[in-house]
């Protein structure tokens, strides 16, 4: 279970500043599925990134199973972020000379998992998202399509319970971007929080739950009967 109590994140530029979140609140539960719908500059990437503990909010509280993650050191943050989240980005973030086995492998690299056990891991994980053929490729090699599954393969291999995927059919074409969003819900059904920031109306509408932000602030949290 995630919830963040009152976050706010404010920019300071020049002598103006931008508040990208303006006191947002709401729990999200083990398993859920939810879209994170909004204007362009509505603050869902800033939030998108607070959740997956790649920024810290200038003000609130952000719990994760219960523990607040404001408290944590730098050190602890980054290890709570490699064990429990995953994030897929837009434009993928693969390290362009590393193929697509070293690619999955690194965040078991930085955890000190054993090289015997990475492999088995990484396998697995390139299984998953049906691309264990085209291992020993780098992203230059591989379609957009397959590139962002080689990065859903990367945030899923340590396996962590949430997944945060921002804008990962923004950069692709209908076809790849049903494929992505096809494995993403299955990783859901399987049991992964999955949390989606889209513009695209269609593929917010498929989720179970959607948030809606504007100006930094959430204004709808609409969720289905189930
Ligand atoms: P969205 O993802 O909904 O398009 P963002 O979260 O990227 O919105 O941005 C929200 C607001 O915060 C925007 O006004 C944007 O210009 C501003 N912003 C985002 N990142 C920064 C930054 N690093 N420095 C200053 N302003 C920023
Ligand atoms: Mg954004």
């Amino acid at each position: 279970m995630i919830e963040v109590r009152g976050i706010k994140r404010f920019y300071q530029v020049g002598d103006q500043e931008v508040r990208a979140l303006d006191g947002v609140s709401f729990k999200i539960e083990k398993g859920e599925y939810v879209s994170l719908m909004g204007p362009s500059g509505s603050g869902k990437s800033t939030l998108l990134h607070c959740l997956g503990l790649l920024d810290r909010p200038t003000e609130g509280h952000y719990l994760i199973d219960g523990r607040d993650t404001v408290t944590l050191n730098e050190e602890e943050q980054a290890r709570t972020r490699r064990e429990r989240i995953g994030f897929v980005f837009q434009f993928f973030h693969l390290v362009s000379y590393l193929t697509a086995f070293e690619n999955v492998e690194l965040p078991l690299t930085l955890s000190g998992v054993p090289a015997a056990v990475r492999r088995e891991r990484v396998e697995v994980a390139l299984k998953r998202i049906g691309l264990e053929d085209r291992m020993d490729h780098i992203p230059d090699q591989l379609s957009g399509g397959q590139r962002q599954r080689v990065a859903i393969a990367r945030a899923i291999v340590t396996g962590p319970t949430v997944l945060l995927a921002d804008e990962p059919t923004g950069n692709l074409d209908r076809r790849s971007g049903d494929e992505v969003i096809g494995l993403l819900e299955e990783l859901n059904a399987s049991g992964i929080t999955l949390v989606v920031v889209t513009h695209d109306t269609d593929l917010g509408g498929r989720a179970r739950r959607r948030l809606r932000l504007a100006d930094g602030i959430v204004v709808s949290d609409e969720k289905e009967a189930s």
